[in-house]
């Protein structure tokens, strides 16, 4: 086997697929190097196959793999943000962070805990899931590592902010709820994107503005336009330190059947990569891409989406690394 290969400036980049065939060997996030065969990393690729969350249909934890396999064929080069994202900083694949899925506080403390180590030397995270439930531990060391609550773009059919479940305080339907309660968004600078479907009353609506969230449903995304999109996005948002976390259902299930609880109406998969690229130049501090079940997909069409969309969040973030770090400093 190959070893990866060291792009020009030092860093070591992904297995060259001109040499070695695409569907050979184990997979790595976009057959990049894993975290133990590097030094450091400015940005890791971390899964958390967790799904004890769902309230539908299960398999999310089969989803950081599915997305590491719909990987092989991103190539080095990102012709809409003209960044060679693996050149320009470390990138690594962290593997998978070892979750309980019998309880579900256990594995919340786990993922907080993995999280904060692996950032304690500035790394950033995409975190590919798993259920939604796993993006309350990230922002609480997204926030803890920012020193402040985070703003928080968060892409998906649903608000994500019920209370309970059966009485279930943390479940993939709550986390934004309980993030709200805990102080670790900053609520001046949060805003659902591509939200749709019906809900169980008007209040679900009523108690999300009271949240401070935003709302841009997936009819605003098809009668606005996305650059109407991004510019009230940018606006809204500002310089904050920025997490954004995408539930891959906020897909029309034509663009990504694989997952657990579709809706239909939703945005495709260009409108998406579109609105990510526009959010070039802020300031992200860290990601996750969620609810990628497998057992639910096609063609890897679910897999193919969400393995690009993780591949345009390192792109941004590595963007941003060479935008705000000079080469002496880093
Ligand atoms: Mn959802
Ligand atoms: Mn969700």
């Amino acid at each position: 086997m190959e070893q990866p290969r060291v792009t020009a400036n030092g860093n070591i980049g992904p297995i060259d697929s001109s040499r070695i065939p695409r569907y050979a060997g184990a997979a790595t996030f976009a057959r990049l190097p894993r975290l133990d065969e590097v030094d450091r990393a400015d940005i890791a690729v971390v899964g958390v196959p967790f799904d004890s969350g769902v309230s539908y249909r299960p398999g999310a934890r089969f989803g950081s793999n599915h997305v590491r396999e719909s990987s092989r064929l991103l190539r080095p080069y990102n012709p809409a943000l003209d960044i060679s994202p693996f050149e320009r900083v470390q990138v690594a694949d962290a593997g998978d962070m070892a979750v309980n899925p019998f309880n579900i506080n256990e594995a919340i403390e786990t993922i907080q805990q993995n999280a904060l180590d692996l950032t304690a030397d500035g790394t950033k995270l995409v975190t590919l899931g798993g259920d939604h439930t796993i993006a309350l531990p990230l922002l609480r060391a997204a926030s803890e590592r920012a020193g402040a609550p985070v703003a928080m773009l968060h892409f998906d059919a649903h608000l994500d902010t019920w209370d309970t479940y059966f009485g279930a305080e943390y479940t993939h339907g709550t986390p934004f709820r309980r993030a709200v309660e805990e102080g670790i968004l900053d609520t001046e600078a949060i805003s659902h994107v591509g939200t749709r479907g019906p809900l169980y009353g008007v209040k679900d609506l009523e108690d999300d503005r009271r949240f401070g969230f935003g709302i841009v449903t997936s009819s605003d995304v098809f009668r606005q336009g996305v650059d109407e999109v991004i510019a009230k996005l940018r606006d809204r948002i500002g310089n904050r330190p920025l997490y954004i976390s995408i539930d891959i259902d906020v897909l029309d299930p034509a663009h990504a059947p694989g997952t657990g609880t579709p809706e239909a109406g939703g945005i495709t998969s260009r409108e998406l990569l579109e609105i990510l690229r526009g959010m070039r130049g802020m300031n992200l501090i860290g990601a996750d891409v969620v609810e990628v079940a497998p057992a639910y997909d096609h063609a890897e069409i679910t897999g193919v989406a969400a393995s690009h969309v993780a591949y345009d969040l390192v792109s941004l973030m590595a963007d941003q690394a060479t935008t705000n770090t000079t080469a002496e400093e880093r």
